[in-house]
């Protein structure tokens, strides 16, 4: 298949200081050796808990940060050397769509102003043509044309937040990245977003990827999810495998919060996860995951799990899942 981003053994550590000191830094590893492919056409997640390193990745895939090691390759280009007419050409194949439907629009500016923004910035010159393509996108999304001079003081949650979606649409993009985009929603408007969604991804070819702390929202828009704790990604497979038959123990204490079907697939004895995370300043030797992992046994202690392949393409890294890269020896 034919990747649109792949990611090559990306990391990103941030120097930060030591606490309770005046001198000194620490390493904080926010993303650790992730690699990962995303294929045109899919609606891919990256989900985890606050702290994992999603919102890092995000800021990786769409370059706002470069990584401090491996690669972030869109249609096989490394994006970190693009700049000029190349960067901005990267700017416009992917679009960020942001959560926050009440901070995330001007509040002087009027919704057609808003769209014919990113137009001008790209060099759209005339006017005519301009209010063309803001009119359709605004159809496109759902947004009646009669509010284009109107502010987004009286718009609705899920009409702010089809906005952000008609801002990133009016550039005609690959690949739309959501972070937490349906978060600050309710279950009505997050349905009938993830409707407009599917309808403009048939409509476009568009790729998506979801930055998600949302596993039912997962479960329902998502074709593939990679699981991220502590800066890694510790499983990566289909939705219908990460949630009938998942292969990390983390993956299944994160289904087994879920407050559905799936669920109750598990036990809860099997499932239990206590406490935070640990710091990504002071990373464990070993398993990231084995202070709040039930399953931890001896090799967990010093050895860190490879990641190891589970169906045709699917991965996951745990002592206990074997396979290329498994090591069961030990394991009762
Ligand atoms: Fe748990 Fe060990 Fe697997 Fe880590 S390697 S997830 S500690 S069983
Ligand atoms: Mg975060």
């Amino acid at each position: 298949a034919d990747a649109i981003i792949s990611l090559r053994d990306v990391s990103q550590t941030y120097r930060v200081k030591k606490r309770g000191s005046f001198a000194g830094t620490s390493a904080l590893r926010a993303v650790r050796n992730v690699t990962f492919d995303i294929v045109k056409g899919d609606s891919f997640a990256v989900v985890g808990e606050s702290g994992c390193g999603k919102s890092t990745l995000m800021r990786l895939l769409s370059r706002l940060e470069r990584p401090s090691g491996g690669s972030v390759l869109c249609e096989g280009r490394d994006i970190a050397g693009l700049s000029g007419a190349e960067l901005l050409g990267f700017r416009r194949k992917l679009q960020l769509v942001l959560q926050d439907p009440f901070n995330s629009l001007p509040p002087r500016t009027g919704i057609g102003a808003m769209l014919e923004a990113p137009l001008r910035t790209h060099g759209w010159r005339d006017p005519r043509k301009i209010r063309e393509k803001v009119r359709a996108v605004m159809d496109d999304v759902g947004l009646p044309v009669s509010l284009y001079d109107d502010l987004p003081l009286g718009l609705s949650a899920g009409q702010r937040q089809r906005v952000n979606v008609a801002r990133a649409m009016v550039l005609d993009p690959e690949i739309l990245l959501m972070d937490e985009t349906l978060s600050a929603l309710d279950q009505t408007e997050q349905f009938k977003l993830l409707a407009l969604f599917d309808k403009l991804q048939r409509a476009h070819g568009l790729t998506y990827i979801y930055i998600s702390h949302d596993l039912a929202m997962v479960r329902k828009a998502c074709n593939r999810i990679a699981v991220m704790y502590l800066g890694e990604v510790v499983e990566l497979a289909d939705n219908d495998r990460l949630f009938f038959d998942p292969g990390h123990p983390y993956t299944r204490a994160l289904l087994s919060a879920m407050p559905s079907l799936e669920a109750r697939r598990y036990r809860p004895e099997d499932c239990l996860m206590e406490g935070e995370p640990p710091s990504p300043i002071d990373l464990p030797i070993g398993c990231a995951f084995r202070s709040r992992c039930p399953q931890a046994f001896g090799p967990c202690l010093d050895r860190p799990p490879l990641l190891s392949v589970r169906g045709a393409r699917d991965l996951a890294s745990c002592h206990l899942v074997p396979g290329p890269g498994a090591t069961l020896a030990g394991a009762a």
